[in-house]
């Protein structure tokens, strides 16, 4: 156990012995316009404390009453119709259970485990299943949607908020570390404007897949504990093209350290709601930014410095894997620097620097070539909402540290690709060499994952020989361009630049930071396709293989998940209908 783990858990033990929520069904408690069930009780300290580990049944899984969120304004009214809302960070509303039959699609082991303590048995109980899906809540915890605004597509849009997800819960486990429980498609909430409340299957089998395989490439990003789905019809025009279709609804539980945006600190700023803002803020630096000192007169400042450099941090690292969000509005920027909101997001498959994963976008604002220019103008408007709790001086130093974001983004950027070539130390030539295999990749459509994961395969000896194997197909497309030699060579002298480097270790590392599986959009929609029957095996299949993104698995040799992408999906597209 780490140090910082073992700390945390010794600062639960002393916790116990408070109120502690417990979730008991078949108990109703009538709300405005709800069916929801649940039961406050206190538990003795002996049953709190012996409860370290994972608990099987919902009835003893608790949360924590001492919730911090309760020091952030909540809307005074409580009726939930659509309306511009004032002098608040939180509106309370409850989820619209479904009227038809929910099933569980799938769930992610690991954030139920470890993260929410959760033994996956309790999976097969009628009170999870109620729970993930909106139509049973824990007791004393008023779900909230949270107010926010945004700049989409580099427009002011003005309020947004959580127009169909509910804050349902904050959770402290057993390390100590505390989650945010959100879910996505439970209805309608103030900020709903024209939309239903709801999310189809086929948008959240992406995210819901999509964020789990972040997580496991390792980046930054928030969770997927659950997805559900009903038989509630729900109507989308898909590629807004007049053709509206009956889709189903679902629930994705989510999980974050902190669900916080960009637009949440900009809403405050254009209300001129000053007073709320510097409360959010200094909230969210004690929560989420403990290395900085709340009594720090530069504290703003320090916490747009660590915003900037993480964010350049997060969006390198999509870059390193070939991600495209689709949609970096300030709405969807979090304040913590993970990805969130996954919505028309895709990996590159051929090499291309303008590559678009959303068909919606015409004017290519989001092509992963262009997303760290964007990070920085979501960065700009970032300090322009700081603007208030800053004085000039503040002013002038925070420009200057927004001034070095390409810098830092562009430091980051090539520590990952030498990473990627398998490259030690640093050397000058390095970015050269990093662009030239890039260029290489353009001019032959090489498929950009399994270029780097073929180099990291095949042997320094075949690749000198220049005749490069079938099986490694993404290589052998690039070796047809007539400067591969030239590049080879360049390469080569650089890795013997480091004399003590064997091979085998070269490939090793490289496997290692390489994935030979990411969620191509075939892949998802070859999945979504069968959930939309109710067969969810192909769902679990690649939840199963993106864990492991890094192994070569049978499985998924086996369903061609490292090769070219199939005839029928050259024409799939992705819009922004969810
Ligand atoms: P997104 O494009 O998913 O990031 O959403 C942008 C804004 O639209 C957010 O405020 C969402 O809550 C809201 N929104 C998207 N879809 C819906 C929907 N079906 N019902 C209500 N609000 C929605
Ligand atoms: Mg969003």
């Amino acid at each position: 156990m780490t140090q910082s783990r073992s700390v945390a858990l010794i600062c639960l033990w002393a916790a116990c012995g408070t109120y502690c929520l417990t979730w008991k069904p078949n108990n109703p408690l009538d709300t405005e316009n709800n069916k929801h069930t649940c039961l406050l009780h206190t538990l003795n300290q002996s049953d709190s404390c012996e409860r370290k580990v994972k608990v099987s049944s919902m009835n003893l899984w608790t949360a924590s009453l001492d919730d911090v969120l309760a020091e952030l304004a909540i809307d005074p009214i409580r009726a939930n119709y659509v309306r511009r809302v004032k002098d608040c960070i939180f509106s309370h509303v409850y989820p619209t259970p479904f009227t038809s039959d929910v099933q569980l699609v799938s769930v992610s082991e690991d954030v139920l485990e470890n993260l929410l303590d959760l033994d996956t048995s309790v999976v097969n109980t009628n009170d999870f299943l109620q729970f993930v899906s909106g139509s049973k809540l824990i007791s004393g915890f008023v779900p909230l949607a949270h107010r926010y605004g945004g700049h989409q597509f580099g427009v002011w849009a003005g309020q947004l908020g959580d127009g169909r997800a509910h804050l349902i819960s904050t959770y402290v486990n057993r390390y100590g570390e505390r989650w945010e429980l959100q879910l996505k498609g439970s209805g309608k909430t103030p900020y709903s404007r024209n939309g239903d409340g709801r999310a189809v299957l086929r948008s959240s089998v992406r995210e819901f897949l999509c964020s789990e395989a972040m997580h496991y490439l390792g980046i930054p990003t928030s969770r997927a504990a659950s997805l559900v789905v009903s038989n509630d019809a729900v109507w989308r025009d898909q590629f807004y093209n007049g053709n509206v279709k009956k889709e189903r609804g679902a629930v994705i539980l989510r999980v974050a350290k902190s669900w916080f945006r960009i637009g949440s600190l900009e809403v405050l700023t254009n209300s001129g709601e000053f007073y709320l803002l510097r409360k959010l803020v200094d909230f969210i630096i004690k929560e989420h930014f403990p290395s900085i000192s709340t009594t720090d007169p530069d504290k703003v400042l320090v916490f747009f410095s660590k915003v900037v450099s993480q964010t350049a941090e997060m969006i390198a690292r999509w870059k390193s894997v070939g991600f495209a969000h689709g949609v970096c509005n300030t709405d969807n920027f979090s304040l913590l620097s993970i990805t969130i909101d996954y919505g028309p997001f895709g990996f590159m498959e051929d090499y291309d620097a303008d590559y678009v994963p959303n068909t919606s976008d015409d004017e290519a604002r989001y092509r992963i070539g262009g997303q760290a220019y964007v990070g920085m103008f979501n960065l700009n408007k970032l300090l322009v909402a700081l603007n208030p709790l800053i004085d000039n001086r503040q002013k002038q130093l925070a420009s200057k540290i927004l001034a070095d974001f390409p810098h830092l983004y562009f430091q980051r950027y090539i520590e990952l690709y030498r990473a990627k070539l398998g490259l030690l130390g640093a050397s000058d030539g390095d970015p050269t060499l990093i662009q030239s295999f890039l260029n290489l990749m353009d001019d032959t459509k090489a498929d950009f994952t399994m270029s780097f994961r073929h180099l990291s395969e095949i042997t320094l000896r075949q690749l000198q020989s220049l005749t490069i194997p079938q099986e490694y197909w993404a290589l052998y497309d690039i070796s047809q361009h007539m400067d591969f030699p030239t590049w080879v060579t360049a390469y080569i002298q650089r890795l013997k630049s480091n004399p003590d480097d064997l091979d085998s270790e070269r490939r090793q590392r490289m496997a290692a930071t390489n994935p030979r599986y990411i969620l191509r959009n075939w892949m998802a929609e070859s999945a979504v396709r069968k959930a939309e029957m109710d067969d969810f095996s192909e769902v679990r299949l690649l939840q199963n293989v993106l864990r492991k993104p890094f192994h070569t698995q049978k499985m998924a040799e086996l369903a061609g998940y490292s090769q070219k992408s199939p005839e029928w999906a050259k024409d799939l597209r992705v819009s922004c209908s969810s």
